[in-house]
């Protein structure tokens, strides 16, 4: 619009008046800019001389400058200089006018009160005889308000970047338009790559009917909330808590649809871990009164057949009693094996040295096990003492190797390795099932299949089988932890598709002179030189030991429960702070989270980051590249202390 006055005031102005002396044509011109500029009340004009002296302002310019006229003329523009613009950007602009061609571009400048104000701004230099600029003339509209509605537009997406949750807003076809920071971090996309794309095919691993539903939910209702299964940029499976909210235009009609998710994949994990002990718990206490009942119906079946074996004598009659006594005992073997799991089993405990247990149950392995099954055994000389029935550790371990065997039809190999272990309280708090102390770790690996996640997490179930119905009863791993649990132990799995599995039982072991000594020679760690230490966990009883830990071993220690409050804190002490111990799983701002903003304080800082996660879900915070270390959750004092003295060796 201003250019378009302005081009109609050159064109009006003949070319003969362009060339009048310099005195006169500033005359004319400022009649002009008077006469043209006031058609339009939006316009704001100056006119200044070569070197940018004002020489003309109208009462737009004055008014929104909110200088008088006296104050503005014989000053350079510089008056309203907000020094918002870099040197470039001013340079450019002399350089072109000073050359003769129209500039144009947005300006931010400051009023006489110190407000900001912004400009559309088009400066036209006119040329003198020679076609060298003797006069600028610049034509300004106040675009004040939608610059500040851009600046909130990019201050709210600077605050969507620091929320942890993925922002995305897709249009009605499901193309991603909008992709936060959050976002990135979550599904591993760059807001590049992500925006424009297909959420389902971006998103999902197949089509899915609840996606769909979904949105017809939100276009139908205006909102929807639910989980949904997707994928990240590495492939790994995440569950996300979505919220979704339809966005309508002016007139109300539908536009896009803005979204929330919230990664709850280690949440749904614990939820699983906590359900399947509950469910443990209930399947336990009813398959023990079951048991127990069936006790009740069996024990006069049994009396009965007896007394009836004494009064009959027929040999047709006492074969079919010899049947029905047979079956009832199957019957009660079988409630016992029940109310052992479920029970727990007392059992007798004497000292055992488990060597002598594994080099037997090696041997009948190797004397039954077909050839193509290789077993091999792994046992240090000074292997402590365990209190344990010996007949109910014969069965657990058995029952490894037999499921071993079974798993590797085609053969393979089984290891059986024990070791004596020091298991300390910060082990002990971040394990549920674990106990401070001395342990005998006995391994049983095989280099079968492997079991995928959703079995592993139902192994130790009372009753769950992957056998065949004649072949296994299910009861098999749930009664080996209910032996283990009931020696004061505990069992790890770990297995890998592909790859194989390994069971890892941990019985606690006797407290015998050695043992004690030679525990408290693993208490021989290294220690702290006085260094300030940063722990960061949302879990108190998990400061307070790591707290206990270092200050034992000659460390200095500041405690944080969440990652804001980490980042106080080393705002406060960061010349101090020698390394910081961060969880990774935290509310509100999480452990690469935390990282990110210690980094932007301090890039060469030391950190150490926990996690619980099991290897698949380290992909994303692998791209961490400078956390020093990562301690797996549970570990021990020896662990976290030797990765502290790993971190603080001079480099
Ligand atoms: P400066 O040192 O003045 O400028 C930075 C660079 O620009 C210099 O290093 C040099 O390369 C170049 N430069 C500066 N002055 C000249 C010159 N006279 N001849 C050639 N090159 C030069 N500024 C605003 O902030 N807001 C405005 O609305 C505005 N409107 C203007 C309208 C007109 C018609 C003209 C001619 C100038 C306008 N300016 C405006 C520019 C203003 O005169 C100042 O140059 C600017 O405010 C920057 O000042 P400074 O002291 O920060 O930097």
């Amino acid at each position: 619009m201003i250019s378009q006055y302005l081009m109609t005031a050159i064109n009006t102005t003949s070319l003969d008046t362009l060339l009048l002396p310099e005195e006169a044509l500033q005359r004319s011109l400022k009649e002009l800019a008077d006469i043209k500029f006031a058609l339009d009340e939006s316009a704001i004009v100056a006119i200044t001389d070569q070197r940018g002296i004002i020489n003309y302002v109208n009462d737009k310019f004055c008014e929104i400058s909110k200088y008088s006229r006296e104050e503005l003329l014989g000053q350079d523009h510089r008056i309203i200089n907000s020094d918002y613009h870099p040197k470039e950007f001013i340079r450019n602009l002399w350089t072109t006018i000073a050359s003769g061609k129209v500039w144009r571009g947005e300006i931010k400048n400051r009023a006489k009160d110190g407000s900001y104000y912004w400009v559309d701004t088009t400066i036209v230099p006119f040329l003198n005889a020679e076609g060298k600029p003797y006069q600028y003339i610049a034509i300004r509209s106040d675009i004040t308000e939608r610059k500040r509605g851009e600046e909130q537009i990019l201050e709210q997406a600077a605050l969507l970047d620091q929320a942890q949750d993925a922002i995305l807003v897709r249009d009605l076809e499901q193309n991603i338009l909008f992709w936060n920071k959050g976002a990135e971090r979550i599904y591993g996309w760059t807001a590049e790559e992500a925006t424009g794309k297909n959420a389902g095919e971006l998103l999902l691993k197949e089509p899915s009917a609840q996606f769909e539903n979904a949105r017809q939910a939100v276009i139908l209702k205006g909102e929807w909330s639910g989980e949904i299964h997707q994928i990240r940029r590495d492939g790994a499976e995440i569950i996300v808590e979505s919220r979704w909210t339809l966005v309508r235009d002016d007139q109300g009609a539908p536009t896009s649809i803005l979204v929330i998710n919230t990664d709850i994949t280690e949440k749904k994990l614990m939820e699983a871990q906590f359900l399947r002990a509950q469910r443990m718990e209930s399947i336990g206490t009813l398959a023990g009164g079951i048991a127990h009942d069936l006790n009740n119906v069996l024990s006069p079946i049994m009396m009965a057949i007896d007394m009836l074996r004494l009064k009959t004598t027929d040999e047709a009659s006492r074969k079919w009693l010899e049947v029905l006594r047979s079956n009832a005992e199957r019957g009660g073997n079988m409630v016992r094996q029940v109310l052992s799991f479920a029970r727990g089993v007392e059992g007798e405990r004497v000292a055992l040295q488990p060597k002598h247990l594994i080099k037997e149950i090696v041997k009948i392995l190797r004397e039954t096990l077909p050839k193509s099954v290789e077993i091999s055994y792994d046992l240090p000389d000074d292997l402590w003492i365990i209190s344990a029935d010996a007949t109910q550790m014969h069965q657990v371990l058995m029952n490894l190797c037999v499921n071993a065997r079974d798993a590797m039809p085609e053969g393979g190999s089984i290891s059986i390795k024990a070791e004596n272990t020091f298991l300390d309280e910060s082990y002990a708090r971040m394990h549920i099932e674990a106990k401070a102390g001395l342990f005998v770790v006995i391994t049983v690996s095989d280099t079968g299949p492997g079991m995928p996640p959703e079995i592993q997490s139902r192994i130790f179930e009372p009753f769950f089988t992957t056998k065949d119905m004649t072949k296994g009863t299910g009861l098999g791993l749930s009664t080996a932890l209910t032996i283990v649990k009931s020696h004061g132990g505990f069992i790890n799995v770990y297995s890998e598709v592909h790859k194989g599995t390994q069971f890892a039982l941990y019985i606690p072991a006797l407290d015998a002179p050695g043992t004690v000594e030679a525990g408290a020679s693993q208490m021989d760690l290294p220690r702290g030189k006085g260094e300030l230490i940063l722990v960061v966990d949302d879990e108190k009883s998990i400061r307070e030991i790591t707290r206990g830990t270092l200050e034992t071993f000659g460390y200095r220690v500041l405690t944080a429960s969440d990652g804001t409050e980490a980042v106080g804190l080393y705002a406060e002490h960061r010349s101090e702070i020698a390394v910081v111990l961060t969880d990774m799983l935290m509310p509100f701002m999480d452990g690469p989270a935390t990282i990110r903003a210690l980094q932007k304080m301090n890039p060469r800082v030391k950190i150490i980051a926990a996690s619980g996660l099991t290897a698949g879900h380290k992909a994303g915070e692998a791209s961490l590249e400078d956390v020093k270390i990562f301690l797996s959750k549970p570990y021990t004092a020896e662990k976290l202390l030797k990765a502290l003295a790993e971190v603080l060796k001079p480099s």
